[in-house]
């Protein structure tokens, strides 16, 4: 058997610590033993969120709660701007359809942060609009947007602003209250340390106005009903017990390290991350690299999907390929949640092998040595 190491944009790795917690008895969750952890976490999440609002916890994949913002804000035919640079602005968009909202799609080049004056024009020009659908860091492009100078026109404007922060939650500077952000959604196996299956949303004043004018279908994902049971420390349904557990400890761990610190820790990462594949000669796919995952343009003589292949199937190093248009363009390294400085490290070392493997040439170490003088310089 041998040893994977995984460095994908989720699932991301679960330390032995999170494990062990992970792995205790079931306990029955209409308990005070359980409340008390629910209240736990519950307080935990608003500061990792950095937000004083209310953050639901539910049993489903980040998509569940995407789904929710749409089905617990909206009405059929309402408005929506849905700002798609990437394959997740993209699925905002395709959820809002669903629900028969009208969408305006504001198309973003691949691995660019979107115009904020295109969206000030989008917004001026159809003032029926009622929400913008969009992404703290558009993972499949490995993207930050200034979600900031967004939330300065929303505001203003007096239109929902909701963020899908799943991958960039934990990693990525993020002040929603400061920055007028509505509705935040996040999932436990991204930054967060935990295996995939929960996910979280945060509510603000105003959202949670919203709520008692949507009249789209919902039942599992009523958030108003989420609400009712999240004042009281309990949940709707059955929730999901140990990965509620495993969250409380998570949220202790990345306290202790301090939210900001982390930021600042994979900010260095992504940094090294850049560097490196600058130092093989390699283009960095981002015009604004996020902190959670680094796309790299492989050389033109090699797919990326053999890179991908190669490490995983021969070094038992899981990374991403690229998505779309870009599938065999782009490949993806993750630096996130229990990612660090080391793994990196190791991961442009056989990211150096594969690509000798496959006939590309340059000098045997540098990405390893850029990495270092950033990280130790
Ligand atoms: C991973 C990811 C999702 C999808 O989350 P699931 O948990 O797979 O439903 C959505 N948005 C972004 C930005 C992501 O990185």
């Amino acid at each position: 058997m041998k040893r994977k190491v995984l460095m994908t944009p989720g699932p991301s790795p679960v330390p032995s610590f999170i494990r062990e917690a992970l792995s205790q008895e079931i306990m029955h969750h209409r308990t005070d033993a359980f409340r008390k952890i629910l209240k736990e976490v519950n307080d935990g999440l608003k500061e990792i969120f950095c937000t004083s609002n209310p953050v639901i916890t539910a049993a489903s994949s980040g998509t569940g709660v995407m789904e929710a913002a749409v089905c617990n804000l909206f009405s059929k035919e309402d408005t929506v701007v849905a700002i798609c640079g990437g394959k997740f602005g993209e699925r905002w968009a395709e959820i809002a359809k669903s629900y028969s909202l009208n969408v305006i799609q504001m198309n973003v080049p691949w691995g660019q942060s979107p115009s904020i004056e295109e969206l000030n024009n989008i917004l001026d020009s159809n003032k029926e609009i009622k929400g913008v659908l969009t992404t703290l860091c558009e993972t499949s492009t490995a993207t930050v947007y200034d979600i900031e100078a967004i939330g300065k026109i929303t505001k203003e404007k007096d239109v929902l602003l909701i963020v899908d922060a799943i991958s960039g939650l934990g990693q990525e500077v993020f002040y929603p209250d400061k920055w007028g952000v509505d509705v935040v959604v996040s999932g436990s196996q991204k930054g967060m340390m935990l295996p995939p299956g929960l996910a979280f949303i945060s509510i603000s004043v105003k959202a949670k106005q919203a709520l008692n004018n949507s009249d789209l279908p919902k039942y599992y994902f009523d958030l108003k009903k989420a609400l009712k049971s999240y004042e009281k420390d309990d949940t709707p349904f059955t929730p999901a017990v140990s990965l509620i557990v495993g969250l409380r400890c998570a949220i202790s761990a990345i306290k202790e390290e301090g939210i900001e610190a982390r930021w600042k820790k994979f900010a260095k990462m992504a940094q090294a991350a850049g560097a490196a594949a600058q130092a093989l000669g390699l283009e960095c796919f981002s015009k604004r690299p996020s902190n959670s995952v680094t796309a790299i343009c492989a050389p033109t003589s090699v797919k990326s999907s053999d890179i991908v292949k190669k490490l995983r199937n021969e070094y038992g190093l899981s990374i991403a390929g690229g998505q779309g248009d870009v599938k065999d363009k782009i490949f993806r390294i993750a630096h996130m949640g229990w990612i660090n400085e080391q793994d990196l490290i190791m991961c442009f070392s056989l990211l150096e092998k594969a690509l000798i493997d496959l006939g590309y040439k340059f000098k045997l170490g540098v990405s390893l040595a850029r990495i270092e003088e950033v990280i130790y310089g």
